[in-house]
């Protein structure tokens, strides 16, 4: 039976990336079934809104969504999108994986790293005002309860990827009692997998120098909001840039599967943009849905391309288009089908 997918390609870049990942999709022999659904600065006019209801509604129906990238207008403007759809859905557990891809020049060769970002709290939760005409307050919301299902999300993740430790990252000697409350939960699930998984924790700011000098150190992070929104851009970096970050929001009712990177407007439209990260979220989404064995085949053919690299996109080196560097893909899923039969 086809899985039946909301896709939401998104602003900017999206609909390109969108439209290359539903072929390679398509091309790995799992069968879907696209309920494409547009969001975004593009509905605006028509909806009053860049999230209109029937958008939720497609994903609680289908449970899974691939999407796009959204463009959130600085200062004034709409909410995010992104943090709407992830507050309104319950999506919890931001599952950023940063592993090197061969072929690309970067620092480190050998970076395998795994960000869960708590995804509903902490700053992002979107109360702030401004106290008088000069001065703004932006209130960090941290929950025992939020905290310690995303620690336990970290922990679980760890068991069933065969991981061996858990690093909870913090600023708990500033925010004694936020932060605090954080590193307090992460040790209290911590205890209930004493002997199978490691944990440790780590102050923020000498994290992000550990990741830059000593990458190999680390293993699955687990961060409030914040941080793992900025440790998991860092991470990025590590192993080649945006272009090739994917990402997974998982929720008790819905999960949806959408990259690292934003929507680019410079490249829109171009056929530039790098698919890659929105291919491996694309992965993501076939293992959540039992597909194991396709979503090895499609990150085998996207690394082995990369590898070569006579197809890659600008940002990897090469020159070939966001269309063409998928066409490739295709063209190498094929020839491992072929062979495997
Ligand atoms: P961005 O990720 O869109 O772009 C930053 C730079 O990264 C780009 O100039 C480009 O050089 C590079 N880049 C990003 N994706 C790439 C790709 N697939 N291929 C090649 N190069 C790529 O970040 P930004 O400029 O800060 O944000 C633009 C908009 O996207 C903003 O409105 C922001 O709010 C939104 N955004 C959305 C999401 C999301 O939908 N989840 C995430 C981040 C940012």
């Amino acid at each position: 039976m086809a899985h039946r997918v909301t896709l939401i390609p998104g602003d900017g870049i999206g609909p390109e990336l969108a439209d290359a990942t539903r072929r390679v999709l398509d091309a790995s022999g799992v069968a879907f079934d696209w309920e494409v659904q547009d969001a975004g600065e593009g509905v605006m006019a028509q909806y009053g809104t860049p999230l209109p209801e029937h958008v939720l509604e497609s994903i609680r129906r289908n449970k899974v969504a691939l999407k796009g990238p959204i463009t959130t207008p600085v200062g004034s403007g709409f909410r995010s999108v992104n943090v709407t759809l992830r507050q309104t859905l319950g999506l919890y557990a931001n599952l950023r994986p940063a592993r090197s891809i061969k072929g690309l020049e970067t620092r480190y060769d050998d970076v395998d790293l795994v960000i869960v970002r708590e995804n509903t709290e902490d700053l992002y939760a979107g109360i702030e005002h401004m106290v008088g005409p000069d001065a703004a307050e932006s209130i960090k919301i941290i929950t025992r309860a939020a905290s310690e299902r995303i620690a336990r999300f970290a922990f679980e993740y760890a068991v069933a990827n065969g991981r061996r430790k858990v690093t909870a990252v913090h600023k708990a000697n500033i925010m004694k009692l936020s932060d605090g409350l954080f590193l307090e939960s992460c040790r209290t699930v911590a205890a209930d997998y004493e002997g199978r998984i490691e944990f440790e924790d780590r102050i923020v700011d000498n994290m992000c120098m550990q990741l830059v000098q000593k990458p190999e150190l680390y293993d699955v992070m687990v961060l409030p909001n914040l941080y793992g929104d900025i440790v998991s851009d860092l991470c990025a970096g590590l192993v080649g840039g945006l272009g090739v970050a994917p990402g997974a929001n998982i929720g008790i009712e819905a999960s949806v599967f959408e990259p690292v990177h934003g929507s680019a407007p410079k490249y829109a439209g171009l056929d530039k943009a790098n698919p890659t990260a929105l291919i491996l979220s694309g992965v993501l989404m076939l293992r959540h849905l039992g597909e194991q064995d396709a979503a090895v085949r499609v990150e085998t053919a996207l690394r082995d391309v990369i590898a070569e690299g006579a197809h890659t996109t600008y940002d990897l080196g090469g020159s070939t288009g966001t269309a063409g560097f998928a066409d490739a893909i295709i063209e190498r899923l094929g020839t491992s089908a072929g062979a495997a039969s």
